[in-house]
């Protein structure tokens, strides 16, 4: 039998668009539409469990071919990545940690029996894509702007045998994105409806599969009509807060004085698998420890919606933020559970110090105002 192939981004192959064919849209142009306006490339690459991977390419943007029998459409073999390419303030395009993105679809992809790679050649390609496309959709203009990468996978193979897919297709676009203004006064919380859980123990909520998207709409739509921005996801019996819609969920609160009185920064742990392991939530995570040691300490713990409410009525509740790629670090307002809500301290300007503070040196490093191993020139 001939050697398997291995995912390669060194056989990358060019077949470019006609670059003068769409022009990059206003923000205005981009807010309008109902489609994500695309990038003139992208990258795909097939695998066959036989050969392995072929050759990447790189092609002009556009539909995929499927057949109505393929895995994806019927059994959810699909995982997927976001991750931002930045325009920064010195000029230069950088992506934020993209070896993180990279490991991350690796096991995401192993979940849903889709063929593993090496993530360094996923990240050469996420890289390849940026370097094309990046200098016309990013222009030096436009300082503090960015595209936002989605790389995926999905099983291919016809056969509506229910079965590890042995054909796949691995493909990368970038979008144009408006800047994500915050939403005004903060975001708002609503916690799930009682029969409706996003993760659970043995289940697959920390990975980056689609399965665990589409279902979550249901209570965002309901929360939407009612005010609220996204779905404050508990967890079990005991409500767990575990994550803010699609970003994981910070609290800055000051301990009960019988235990310590300290200020916290407290966020879900990742052991129990229950919550994505978020590239900014870990980034914030260690940021905090590194540069606010003295006054500030970083818990990772299960923590409960009951906890939160007690807080708040002692008046120990500081700050909270979402945080995640898309609306990377996002002030919480307002926290509504069944009938009770907890408001929360915006702090004088638009959020809170803490909250502030981590959102302006995280931006730093993705925006080159900052240099730091984080922050990858492309
Ligand atoms: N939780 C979920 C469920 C998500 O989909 C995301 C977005 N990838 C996050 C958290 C935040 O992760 P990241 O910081 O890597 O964007």
């Amino acid at each position: 039998a001939q050697p398997l192939q291995l995912l390669d981004a060194s056989k990358l192959t060019f077949q470019y668009a006609d670059s003068t064919a769409r022009e990059v849209p206003t923000e205005a142009e981009a807010n309008a539409g109902l489609e994500t306006i695309c990038t003139d490339h992208m990258i795909t690459c097939k695998w066959k469990a036989a050969s392995g991977w072929e050759k990447p390419e790189m092609v002009p943007y556009g539909p995929l071919s499927l057949m109505p029998t393929a895995s994806v459409l019927h059994y959810a073999t699909e995982c997927f990545e976001g991750l931002k390419a930045y325009r920064g303030f010195d000029g230069k395009l950088r992506l934020f940690r993209p070896d993180m993105n990279a490991k991350r679809m690796l096991m995401s992809t192993l979940r849903i029996s889709l063929p593993g790679f090496e993530p360094k050649e996923l990240e050469k390609l996420i890289l390849a894509l940026v370097a094309q496309d990046g200098p016309k959709w990013l222009p030096r203009s436009r300082p503090g702007s960015f595209l936002y990468l989605r790389p995926a996978m999905i099983g291919t193979q016809p056969q509506l045998g229910v079965q590890a897919p042995k054909e796949a297709l691995l493909f990368i676009t970038a979008s144009f994105m408006p800047r994500l203004d915050l939403p005004q006064g903060g975001m708002r919380l609503h916690t799930n409806p009682e029969d409706m859980v996003r993760a659970w123990v043995g289940g697959f909520g920390y990975a980056k599969v689609g399965a665990n998207y589409g279902p979550s709409l249901l209570a965002t739509q309901e929360a939407k009509e009612r005010g609220f921005g996204q779905i404050l996801w508990l967890y079990g019996p005991e409500g767990y807060c575990t994550e803010a819609g699609a970003s994981n969920f910070f609290m800055v609160w000051r301990a009960k004085e019988s235990e310590g009185g300290k200020l916290q920064l407290i966020t879900a742990p990742l052991d129990d698998r229950l919550i994505l392991d978020g590239v900014t939530r870990r980034s914030v995570v260690q940021i905090a420890k590194e540069r606010l040691a003295d006054e500030i300490e970083v818990v990772e713990r299960k923590y409960t919606i009951d906890e939160v409410l007690e807080a708040d009525k002692e008046g120990r509740i500081v700050e909270a933020f979402a945080a995640g790629t898309a609306f990377f670090v996002c002030p919480v307002s307002w926290i509504h559970h069944r009938g009770q809500d907890v408001h929360i301290p915006m702090g004088k300007g638009e959020m809170g110090q803490y909250t502030s503070k981590i959102k302006n040196w995280v931006g730093d490093i993705m925006y080159g105002n900052e240099q730091h191993e984080w922050g990858v020139v492309v």
